[in-house]
């Protein structure tokens, strides 16, 4: 979070505003009255065009950013969020029509501009970077050309935008820019990806930098990255910035300001940590309710969840936006728009009942914790080793685990690390190498899932991240369910449509929902699906594999909330992989933490939370920005992980680990450490050493 430019990237001459910054400190606010906001947005109306007829979708926005100032912007998906960001640089989709209202940059209103305005604004005055780094690039074309060409248009000579892309992938810490130029999009990681996509968004020294989603697809460490080069860059050019993501402790981390949006319209705004300590609205409370935050465990908390859905798009919401869903709702609500409150302090809400919050208690279920019995699954010295090119590349290396009866064991790492290799290699799709065993209920488990019995197959299922790649399309969902209980179960016709039925009730899947396409269903419902599917023959052992991370929060509280309850029922035992460490924390007993095929610590989540931690583990940990704001020194690993194909000699992670011992990492395994029952770390430093360096704050 330093202000300081990193050493090698080149200082750029500051705006006026960065002068100001500097003085006031990093992340503090800037005066925001002396100065032409860098974007205003005055009552903006937006309607999409749908069958002939214009649907609202903004319903008067309005907020505005000051020079060098970061705004976040949060709500859950369909609320509009894109839509003004893609509006506030007429960027709109060609159905898309700017009703009325005003946009200002920099004191221009650009609502007014022709094409030839626009052109030059958008060459000059303001970027956007997208949530997928793949779509603002084309695959067929280097990445050096690409990034050459957003010079170009800057009207520079070819020498001088070759230079100047070159000088800009530096800007963005590329370390080799002359072979990241010689690339195709698809030879870049994704976060290498976003540095080059960013590199081309600031060409033009932009004075406002839309940035929509821009880290949702990126692992932790990645995400962790790519902010601190968002917040170095904001900096040393004084952008204003629009930044819009799900994650809430991205915002919290990023921004100043935050506006929550719902139905298309600004709900609440004001300083970030105000808003999120202690949210005025109650479609705020509910989204931060609904979020698995500090350190709350599955057995002593369901999740909030908000009721209810979104309003459909053009819905005619003439009072209060948030009245059907909201706990708060009185006649005056539903006969009067909500009014702009001022609460002061910078901040606002649009409600008729500000002073009510405090009376929405909290709405916590306790829960029975589920004891944990029997060993269901073990795995003893499982590897795998891919063949590609005549290389042998080894995915997996030696795993050893165990799972019980009605436990969770959570198993995270950045992507690459094998978390998915290891979920297949327990459901036999990637038969392991010769030589480990895994075993069910006390049996020798096949490795292949060809040569497992019936029972075997139906007592392991999994989830994946996108219900629409496990589900038939063209099928209605009581056809899937369906087939699915007969091919697992064996029933016939009758007794599998009573089996569907008690699926339906217990997922909270209405008949209505029985007889739809997965394509009528949301997000959050079609994942229902999948699960019921999963559950369909009485699963001893479900993988879920990222099973909430595209969905909002309120629906993945939704979604883990069943998880925790049919898991209470029928004491099944759950694989969950997840990049997200709060949403681990929340529904996890014990911890796996992988790193290029092994498993570096092992532990109960207690344990794997509360330390010591092996280093890599403190750095995944350190790379979570939360929305509690608490403090963290974020630990920075030093370069990507390395090929499975050439992995470093050793301890794998020594290249990137910021406690190794020279002499000793770089050339002998680590030992396997007992930090305490059941806790293992795989580490050449003794666990109480551990304990001690991460103990001192000056250690980060
Ligand atoms: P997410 O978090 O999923 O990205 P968002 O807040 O960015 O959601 P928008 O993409 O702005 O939401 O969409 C707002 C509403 O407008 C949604 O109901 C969406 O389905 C609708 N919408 C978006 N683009 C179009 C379009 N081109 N034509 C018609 N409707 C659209
Ligand atoms: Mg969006």
């Amino acid at each position: 979070m330093s202000t300081e430019p990193s050493p090698g990237v080149p200082y750029l001459p500051p705006r006026a505003t960065a002068a100001d910054r500097a003085a006031a400190g990093a992340g503090a606010t800037v005066d925001v009255d002396e100065r032409r906001p860098a974007l205003q947005l005055e009552d903006l109306q937006v309607a999409y065009a749908v069958r002939g007829i214009d649907r609202i979708v903004l319903r008067g926005v309005s907020f505005s950013i000051a020079p060098g100032e970061a705004f976040g912007l949060v709500g859950e998906s369909g609320c509009g969020k894109s839509t003004t960001a893609y509006a506030a640089l007429r960027y709109l989709p060609r159905n898309g029509r700017i009703t009325s209202g005003h946009i200002r940059v920099d004191g221009n209103d650009i609502t007014t501009f022709d094409k030839e305005q626009l052109r030059r604004f958008r060459a000059e005055e303001a970027s956007m970077v997208y949530q997928d780094p793949g779509s603002s690039l084309n695959p067929t074309i280097k990445v050096g050309k690409q990034l050459v060409e957003s010079f170009l248009v800057l009207g520079q000579s070819k020498p001088d935008a070759r230079a100047n892309a070159l000088q800009a992938l530096n800007r963005v810490q590329i370390a080799d820019p002359a072979r990241v130029m010689d690339r195709y999009p698809h030879q870049l990681s994704g976060g290498m990806l976003q540095r080059v996509v960013i590199a081309m968004a600031l060409a033009c020294d932009p004075k406002l930098l839309v940035l929509d989603e821009p880290t949702t697809g990126l692992d932790a460490t990645v995400e962790a990255e790519v902010l601190d080069l968002v917040r170095t860059l904001r900096n040393e050019t004084g952008a204003a910035i629009l930044l819009i993501a799900h994650n809430l402790g991205v915002i919290r981390s990023m921004c100043d300001r935050v506006g929550v949006m719902y139905a298309g319209k600004i709900v609440e705004e004001g300083p970030a940590a105000k808003v999120f300590d202690d949210p005025q609205h109650p479609y705020t409370v509910g989204l931060l309710r609904s979020l698995p935050r500090q350190g709350r465990r599955k057995g002593q908390h369901s999740l909030a969840t908000i009721p209810g859905t979104l309003p459909v798009l053009g819905a005619d919401l003439p009072t209060c936006v948030f009245i059907d869903r909201c706990s708060l709702a009185s006649d005056l609500c539903r006969s009067q728009e909500a009014p702009l409150v001022d609460l002061g302090g910078g901040r606002t809400t649009r409600c008729h009942h500000p002073d009510l919050i405090g009376t929405m208690l909290e709405a916590e279920s306790t829960r029975v914790v589920v004891s944990q019995g029997e060993t269901v699954l073990t795995i003893a010295g499982v590897s795998k080793t891919f063949r590609q090119a005549g290389h042998s590349v080894p995915a997996l290396v030696g795993i050893d685990l165990s799972l019980a009866d009605g436990e969770t064991l959570g198993l995270v790492g950045e992507s690459g690390s094998g978390k998915s290799t290891l979920a297949k290699a327990i459901l036999g799709v990637h038969a392991p190498d010769l030589g480990g065993e895994m075993t069910l209920d006390q049996h020798q488990l096949a490795s292949r899932i060809a040569k497992r019995s019936a029972a075997d197959k139906r007592a392991m299922q999994i989830i994946f991240q996108n219900p629409d790649s496990a589900l038939n399309a063209s099928w209605t969902v009581r056809r899937i369910l369906k087939r699915s209980v007969r091919k697992l179960t064996g029933a016939n016709s009758v007794d599998s449509d009573a089996r569907v039925a008690t699926l339906a009730d217990h997922l909270r899947l209405s008949p209505r929902h029985l007889d739809m396409k997965p394509s009528q269903l949301s997000g959050g419902l079609k994942q229902r699906v999948a699960i019921a599917r999963a559950f369909a023959g009485d699963p001893r052992i479900v993988v879920c594999d990222e099973p909430t991370s595209a969905l909002d929060v309120s629906v993945q509280a939704a979604i883990l909330n069943l998880l925790a309850e049919l898991q209470s029922e029928q004491r099944t035992s759950y694989v969950f992989i997840s990049h997200d460490l709060g949403v681990v924390r929340y529904l996890a007993d014990r911890i796996a933490v992988m790193y290029l095929g092994r498993i570096m610590e092992v532990g109960s989540t207690d344990d794997i939370f509360g330390g010591p931690h092996h280093p890599y583990t403190e750095a995944l940990l350190s790379a979570v920005p939360s929305v509690d704001g608490e403090p963290s020194t974020r630990i920075k690993l030093e370069g990507e992980i390395p090929s499975p194909a050439n992995p470093p000699s050793g301890c794998v992670f020594h290249p990137r680990c910021p406690r190794r011992i020279d002499g000793v990492c770089n050339s002998i395994e680590p030992p396997i450490i007992e930090a305490s029952l059941g806790h293992i770390i795989r580490c050449h430093i003794p666990a109480e050493q551990l304990r001690e360096l991460q103990q001192s704050p000056a250690s980060g």
